[in-house]
């Protein structure tokens, strides 16, 4: 640990655990600790760590061919591009390699695509205080917390933002410059907030009588996190963009945008490109993923866990009075405390249970959706013993 804040430029706040192993829902430390992961790589690892099937994907492929560029056609590409068109609203998709990546093409995307439609001077997008859409100087720009900015000024222009959740203020934002609503649609970073019924569908319906694009950033909550396989599913409404990473290739690096066949006229060759993206160990990886994440049983499997896990912090939350709040759909959960939630996840950590706090004062819960009953059991009466503690 040492060497690394030597070597590694100083950009995390880093646990003091070196992990060497990974299996399932369970890490392992190089002096041998177990640990029970209840973040799964910040919501990437889905079907839990070192997943047979992944690994086979990947190993295959790793063997046939690597890499050749999107100068060429690659097989794993185009079929993993058709099963997201099938399981999802979208008629197309570009490859990227992160979510960062992802949220900065769907931004290039809705303003190509307004200035193709409807002529210049329509390049503005409303966003939602609290959200979070990556550190690239664009979708920094797109995040909603002025602590990611610090230092980082002038942003890229462009960006209004109005509280998460608030139809009302969104409406207001919108003008003659506006081309596009972007929000995630339980922002995850932001403390797992869940916005109410009508704001999505409401949302929709403002795109549609203002002509502006409906981008959801599924990159957390997306690919079976909240018990549907995307989060909109939850909504009965369709984005015209969404972005999606972390768990597509179950920690092997990549970023998707889909998009309906309208939307994706914003590109033409030329317009946009990434040289690794979609490459066909990456692809092949996410294909193996998708076979099992978008299986109705699994799904509903996640919703059911989720239900017994929210049942879990309630019961905390009667027993602990610092416990203010808890929220969550399906794997996503927020446990809301008055108070610094950053010793408690030490003190989780020190009882073999990784967590992560966000906000300050929320503990959030991303588990691999492989999660058992008797896991979650143990996460509740551990936390059980840390509140008492405190
Ligand atoms: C993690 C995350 C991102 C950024 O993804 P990176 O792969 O770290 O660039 C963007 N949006 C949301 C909602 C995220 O959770």
């Amino acid at each position: 640990m040492e060497r690394g804040n030597q070597v590694l430029m100083n950009t995390y706040a880093r646990q003091p655990v070196v992990m060497v192993r990974g299996q399932g829902t369970r890490l392992w430390d190089l002096d041998g600790r177990e640990y029970l992961d209840f973040l799964a790589g910040i919501a990437v690892c889905n079907l839990g760590h070192a997943h047979p099937a992944v690994a086979a994907a990947a190993a295959r492929q790793l063997q046939e061919l690597v890499h050749v560029s999107n100068l060429y056609y690659t097989l794993p590409q185009i079929e993993l591009a058709q099963r997201l068109v099938d399981l999802s609203f979208a008629d197309q998709i570009f490859f990227a390699n992160s979510g960062a990546e992802a949220n900065e093409g769907a931004i290039k995307l809705c303003r190509r695509y307004s200035h193709e439609k409807f002529g210049p001077g329509r390049y503005k997008i409303i966003c939602a205080t609290n959200s979070f859409h990556g550190r690239t100087l664009a979708t920094l720009s797109a995040t909603g917390q002025e602590k990611f900015w610090q230092g980082f000024e002038p942003l890229l222009p462009g960006f209004t933002f109005v509280p998460f959740d608030d139809l009302a203020a969104t409406a207001a934002a919108v003008d003659e410059a506006t081309c596009a609503i972007l929000v995630e649609p339980i922002q995850g970073e932001g403390g797992v907030r869940i916005p109410a019924a009508d704001y999505l569908p409401g949302l929709r319906r403002l795109c549609d009588e203002h002509n502006l694009l409906l981008v959801l950033d599924e990159i957390q909550v997306g690919l079976g996190r909240t018990g549907k396989l995307f989060a909109y599913e939850h909504s009965g409404i369709r984005p015209d963009i969404m972005t999606l990473a972390k768990a597509l290739a179950n920690g092997l690096p990549i970023g998707a945008l889909l998009v309906t066949a309208e939307a994706a006229q914003g590109f033409v060759p030329g317009t946009h490109a990434s040289t690794f993206g979609g490459g066909p160990v990456i692809t092949a990886a996410a294909l193996a993923v998708l076979d099992i994440l978008a299986r109705p049983e699994f799904l509903a499997e996640v919703a059911a866990k989720g239900e017994y896990f929210l049942a879990g912090l309630r019961s905390l939350q009667d027993r602990h009075a610092i416990v203010t709040e808890v929220r969550g759909l399906g794997l996503i959960l927020g446990l809301e405390i008055d108070g610094d939630g950053v010793p408690l996840v030490a003190a989780c950590r020190d009882r073999g249970v990784l967590l992560n706090c966000t906000q300050g004062n929320v503990l959030r819960f991303l588990p691999p959706l492989i999660v058992s009953r008797g896991e979650i059991d143990r996460v509740i009466s551990i936390l059980d013993k840390v509140l008492a503690e405190l």
